[in-house]
């Protein structure tokens, strides 16, 4: 018996780092999964194939979370060949890294329509496009992988800090609102984390290596993607029954 046994997740951007950890817990928790992923189909469909070899069900869906069309697309096919979905993790985001971290008053309107369009829009197409259905589970999930940066604020992290502020926003109020469905809705807000983009991160700071953190770090260790993955499934879990509306900050601190 696993603590995920019945239910269907879908999982943005679920070819790489938090997203596959993600994935590959829920799955092993139990769980069927939808993936999807940006350009990456290769990493996808080695996400699906480790699935399947857990006995779980698992389709690759390639989708720019930021165009509307593009998930509508995608939640129709995974409904049909999943049956439904009743968790929801809003994991796919673009880091500050992708767009030299500019200053408020100088990045650019293609700057902001990127980050906001993946971290923002793209949390808003999938809970307009999904939550109606899920609402007619007993019980349903929403997570959103936020980022300490949504109150860190720093200098240079201004057009990510702000669109991780607003998906929070976006969270807290559709977990009040779909509350009498049964839907829980939380929020995981990491500190780095090793993937692509900490490394990214760490790099594009002058930090080298994203292992030479390991030393400072919190315990020792730069916190992984699994780390991650563990609340996810314990959130959505029975044991996470009576959790909604908060904001999990995983960070070490
Ligand atoms: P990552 O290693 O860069 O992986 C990003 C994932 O998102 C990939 O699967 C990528 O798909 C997908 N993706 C990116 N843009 C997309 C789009 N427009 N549409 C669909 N999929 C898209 O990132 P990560 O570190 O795992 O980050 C996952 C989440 O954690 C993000 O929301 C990020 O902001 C947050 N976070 C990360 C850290 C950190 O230190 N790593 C810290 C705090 C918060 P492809 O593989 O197809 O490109």
């Amino acid at each position: 018996m696993g603590r995920l046994d019945g239910r269907t997740a879908l999982v943005t951007g679920g070819s790489r780092g938090i997203g596959a950890a993600t994935v590959l817990r829920l799955a092993g928790e139990g769980a069927d999964v939808a993936i999807n992923y940006a350009s990456s189909q290769d990493a996808a469909e080695s996400v699906a194939e480790q699935v399947r070899a857990m006995g779980r069900k698992a389709a690759i869906y390639q989708a720019d979370v930021a165009d509307a069309g593009a998930c509508a697309a995608m939640c129709e096919a995974a409904l049909g060949e999943l049956g439904r979905i009743d968790l929801l993790v809003n994991n796919a985001g673009i880091g500050s890294a992708a767009i030299n971290r500019p200053t408020i008053a100088e990045a650019t309107d293609d700057q902001w329509n990127l980050l906001l369009g993946a971290n923002l829009f793209g949390p808003i197409n999938l809970c307009r496009l999904l939550v109606p259905q899920m609402r007619e589970a007993e019980r349903s999930d929403v997570i959103v992988i936020s980022s300490v940066a949504a109150q860190n604020l720093a200098p240079g992290f201004g057009v990510y800090s702000v669109s991780k502020a607003a998906v929070e926003a976006m969270a807290h109020t559709l977990a009040r609102e779909e509350k009498r469905h049964g839907m829980r809705v939380n929020i995981i807000a990491p500190g780095l984390v090793d993937t692509d983009m900490g490394r990214k991160i760490v790099s594009a700071m002058g930090g080298g290596d994203i292992r030479s953190r390991d030393a400072s770090a919190p315990f020792g260790f730069v916190c992984t993607p699994e780390d991650i993955a563990a609340t996810v499934a314990h959130l959505c879990a029975d044991d996470g029954r009576y959790i909604t509306n908060q904001r999990i900050t995983i960070s070490g601190d």
